[in-house]
């Protein structure tokens, strides 16, 4: 009976492949996971100790709906000084429960039924279902191997159309690790200025970059009018328990999502708050030693993969590569049940981000350098045993 009273909306949409995975893995004992988006580092110690003193010193009550002041105000001079783009903290920001909620609010603020969303692929999970849920229709944007996964201007042109409302953009990328730098945005945004249609920028790992700078969509010209940018905390600073996130844009679209925010949410957790100032004022040292070892850690799993004779494109952001297992005629979903039965190694299928995402397999390397070691062994012997 109640399967009969479940929405539509609800029933297309697929539970997470990357949590079906690792359901599976939580069974079964001595895994080596390389599977989760998660830093492995605890939260740096000056920005729990604020969280916590802001328990005992400044209450535990609502803040306004978006967000407390101070902390609009330290976003605002972190996105000036950082990335160079300027929003002002009286109407252009709203503080949010993890980028999550502000991927969410921002389509539900701007989808009417029927709109397409276009979400180039392979990409970060939630994108397409929070598109579904808003009453739009996902459009996946195929990325290639070949073009270092970044997004082209030909692709995007070929498939706007004219219900096409927004464009979600992460870059650097979840699963991939690409990145687009100043020059493929420009491409990009010559095609989009041209039309109505909102870029909704999850710019997330942007701080998690190696050898290069990361460049906003909103900085570029024409943009900063059709660009939303999204942002958090959960893994420049190692706060994913913390739920705090952001979103930046212009001042009808923030008070748009901010009505959504203010039914369902109220407000970002008040502690997380407090806690996120801190991060924001002192933490950027600890967010510069946390991306040294992830680079190192990138530089090994990147070698490990190709002296096992993979194809793996160097991942120039976030804590993620992707080296291509399709020639070992497998799918990435039976390679990584394979290696699990087999090695007890948890990675994730290249195919839960997307069709354009089969054939590889997403590997983290949010882990400490001797799991990466470990389970660099297992899968090379599991390699050559199916060779
Ligand atoms: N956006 C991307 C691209 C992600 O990879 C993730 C988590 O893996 C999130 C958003 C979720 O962020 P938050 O913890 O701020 O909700």
């Amino acid at each position: 009976m109640i399967n009969k009273m479940l929405s539509e909306k609800v029933k297309v949409i697929k539970p997470s492949g990357i949590r079906k995975f690792f359901d599976i893995a939580a069974t079964m004992e001595g895994v080596i996971s390389l599977g989760v988006g998660e830093p492995d580092f605890p939260t740096p110690t000056s920005i729990r100790e604020a969280g916590i003193r802001s328990i005992v010193d400044k209450g535990t009550t609502y803040t306004a709906n978006v967000g407390l002041m101070e902390l609009r105000r330290a976003i605002s001079k972190y996105l000036e000084k950082r990335f160079h783009v300027e929003y002002d903290p009286a109407d252009q920001i709203l503080v949010t429960v993890g980028a999550s909620e502000a991927v969410d609010l921002a389509l539900r603020a701007v989808v009417n039924p029927g709109d397409e969303v276009l979400v180039p692929e392979p990409t970060y999970v939630s994108y397409a279902p929070s598109a579904i849920l808003a009453g739009g229709v996902a459009v996946p944007v195929p990325t290639y191997e070949k073009d270092d996964f970044r997004l082209t201007a030909d692709v995007i042109r070929s498939l706007i159309t004219p219900k096409t409302k927004a464009i979600v953009f992460c870059y650097p990328n979840n699963p991939t690790g690409a990145v687009m730098e100043k020059a493929d945005l420009m491409a990009i945004a010559d095609v989009l200025r041209e039309h109505d249609i909102l870029v909704i920028a999850d710019e997330i790992y942007a701080e998690l970059v190696y050898g290069i700078e990361h460049t906003s969509m909103a900085t570029l010209p024409g943009m900063y009018e059709k660009t939303l940018l999204i942002n958090g905390f959960s893994k420049a600073f190692s706060m994913t328990g913390w739920r705090l996130g952001y979103a930046c844009g212009p001042a009808p679209l923030v008070d748009a999502m901010k009505k959504i925010h203010q039914y369902v949410i109220m407000c970002a957790p008040t502690m997380s708050q407090w806690a996120a100032i801190e991060a924001l004022e002192n933490g950027m040292p600890e967010v510069e030693r946390m991306v040294a070892e992830y680079d190192k850690r990138r530089q090994t799993i990147v070698h490990g993969f190709r002296n096992m004779g993979l194809s793996c494109f160097e991942p120039r952001g976030a804590f993620y590569c992707f080296p291509r297992i399709s020639d070992l005629g497998m799918t990435s979903d039976e390679f990584c049940n394979r290696l699990l039965e087999a090695e007890k190694v948890a990675v994730v299928p290249g195919s839960a981000f997307g069709d354009s995402g089969e054939g590889f397999i997403r590997v983290s390397y949010a882990y400490s350098i001797d799991s990466i070691n470990k389970a660099l062994v297992k899968i090379d012997r599991f390699i050559q045993s199916i060779k």
